[in-house]
């Protein structure tokens, strides 16, 4: 059976810069929109000065030759100009792109290629991974600019670099003038096609394969935006809570999650967030306490971390109303202990699910009601879900029976960024994507999401791809054959493993296998390192047209664990 999203409504014909902004006059609030948790009384933007950063980016990017389409790689953590990057970007008629910022070279050189970047605009911290990346991507340096924290742009300081590759200049050069700024008018679009144009770039590897572009659309954020709000909504005395509303952001904003709750939901709300330019656990605790933040949005390891870590309590969190957790799996029990950090019940772990194909979420548990299970709630309105059987969706799973999610709705991507076979195999021709996520659902039409029929690993609620390290690892000598899976931790998260068939017997040593991780850590971020152990074994199991049986190594690290365990 098809389950259809029981609220359904029309989403307004209107590009994300209007949707966000209004218009480029229209009067905005001028009180802080984006403050540093670390010093908000001297550095904060107001949406007003959020927009016409913008405009005066967009401007700038014109008028030095970007073209409609063309790509801007963003490499760095968050800052408060971050959102006004990326609506710049998005006003100039570019795509943004952004890449995490604890990749390496290599990892970065990639992205750069694969998007076509026009443009890196580089952390100024991580100047010396830009530049090798941009040597790599053959990118001059007239193309990169260096972003600060933020701190050097509110003073005025321009920082440049001189570099063995020339002189590196400051993303702000890049900024006309203020008056420009507000003469500036972003394309007004209105067709279905103006409005399918793809406005970012956010990576992900899908069901199957390395990292692609996953081509997302105004019309995607617009209705994704309005979907996951919709949701807010239905919470009991929303109006009246709305207005004193704080929201935190160490999620980083390259991602889907934050991108979409942060730099879009939060400004049509209207709800100030306080940045953290990443994530860290007591400081984290220390911003709740001091800017008595209302709304969290947390990943699973988060969750899990304040409700285990001793310090969490040490903390005032008494201003907390709403808890969600998205990203990744998280067990009913973890949910409970943390909510017991409050003594009268008010704070229930509300989950949602979603993907980067899907802009953000599809589905969101109902504010009104408690969660007591590990439900991701139900699906947002104007979507629909199935679940299926078999590769061609024909065969549906019994109602309460477990099948593959495939999800149809306005925030479904437009598709792979120049990949049309991997397009193919995700988005079917009648618009359901594929989303290899196994599920059931209750009575009450809740989701459960129990199982990952892809490949795709999550690891502190980041993409592993198997495919990228398995690449890897066959360029390592001792390597005969290689196959990556996911190992579940005692703490209901995942590591990355390898199984290797050495190129000879005597390879099989414990060495040999710590040599292979160390080799390989030094080649890939960190979420992306063996912390699931590097296993030999003889062959990899494979079908006949040889892809690599992944649920029969699953199988095998389950009985190994078992195994150990006796
Ligand atoms: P990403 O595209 O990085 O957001 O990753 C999307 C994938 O993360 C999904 O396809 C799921 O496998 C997983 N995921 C996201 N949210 C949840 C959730 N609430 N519970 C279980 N898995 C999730």
């Amino acid at each position: 059976m098809v389950y259809k999203s029981r609220y359904s409504f029309p989403i307004p014909a209107k590009s994300l810069p209007s949707f966000v902004f209004d218009s480029p006059t229209a009067d905005l609030p001028k009180t802080p929109a984006f403050i540093s948790a670390q010093n908000p009384e001297k550095h904060s933007l107001s949406i007003h000065q959020c927009r016409l950063y913008a405009q005066r980016l967009a401007s700038g990017l014109q008028r030095s030759g970007l073209q409609p389409g063309d790509r801007v790689l963003v490499f760095s953590g968050n800052t408060l100009f971050f959102p006004s990057v990326v609506f710049g970007v998005i006003m100039a008629g570019g795509v943004f792109t952004g890449a995490n910022p604890s990749y390496v070279a290599r990892e970065l050189a990639y992205q750069l290629t694969d998007s076509g970047a026009r443009y890196l605009i580089c952390a100024e911290a991580s100047l010396e991974t830009g530049l090798a990346a941009a040597k790599e991507a053959g990118l001059g340096a007239d193309s990169i600019f260096i972003f600060d924290d933020g701190i050097a742009t509110f003073q005025g300081r321009t920082v440049e670099k001189e570099t063995p590759k020339g002189k590196i200049r400051h993303w702000t050069s890049l900024l006309e003038s203020e008056d420009k700024g507000q003469a500036f008018r972003w394309a007004e679009l209105k067709t279905d096609e103006e409005l399918s144009r793809t406005v970012t770039l956010n990576y992900s590897s899908g069901t199957t394969g390395v990292a692609k572009g996953v081509m997302i659309s105004h019309r995607n954020y617009v209705a994704n935006a309005m979907q996951m709000m919709h949701i807010s909504t239905l919470e009991p005395n929303y109006h009246t809570t709305l207005p004193s509303k704080r929201y935190l952001c160490f999620l980083p904003m390259y991602h889907a999650m934050a991108q979409s709750v942060f730099c879009v939901n939060a400004m049509v709300l209207r709800v100030p967030v306080y940045m953290m330019p990443k994530f860290d656990f007591l400081e984290m605790l220390q911003n709740i306490q001091k800017h008595r933040i209302t709304d969290l949005t947390l990943v699973p390891p988060v969750v899990v971390a304040m409700a285990k870590h001793p310090a969490t309590r040490k903390f005032d969190l008494s201003s907390i109303q709403r808890v969600g957790s998205g990203a990744a799996p998280l067990g009913a029990e973890v949910c409970r202990a943390f909510e017991s950090l409050w003594s009268d019940g008010r704070v229930n772990v509300k989950q949602g699910w979603g993907m980067t194909e899907l802009t953000c979420a599809a589905t969101a548990f109902h504010p009104a009601e408690r969660s007591d299970s590990f439900s991701v709630g139900e699906l947002v309105a104007n979507c629909e879900a199935k679940l299926v059987l078999d590769d061609e969706g024909k065969i549906e799973a019994p109602k309460g029976e477990r099948g593959e999610v495939w999800v149809r709705g306005p925030n479904v991507m437009q598709g792979y960024w120049k990949k049309k076979a991997a397009t193919d195999e995700t988005l079917t021709k009648d618009g359901w994507l594929k989303t290899g996520d196994i599920a059931y659902v209750d009575e009450k039409n809740n989701f459960f999401i129990v199982d990952r029929k892809k490949e795709l690993i999550k690891v502190k609620g980041l993409q592993v791809a198997p495919a990228e390290l398995e690449g890897l690892l066959l360029e390592h000598p001792d390597v005969q054959d290689a196959a990556v899976i996911g190992v579940p931790t005692n703490d209901g998260e995942e590591l990355p493993r390898a199984y290797i068939v050495p190129q000879s017997a005597d390879k099989a040593t414990t060495e040999a296998a710590e040599a292979i991780k160390k080799w390989l850590a030094e080649r890939v971020s960190r979420a992306k390192r063996l912390e699931g152990g590097v296993h030999f074994i003889e062959v990899i199991p494979k079908n006949p047209s040889g892809k690599i049986l992944r649920k029969a190594l699953r199988e095998k690290a389950a009985l190994e664990k078992t195994k150990a365990k006796l």
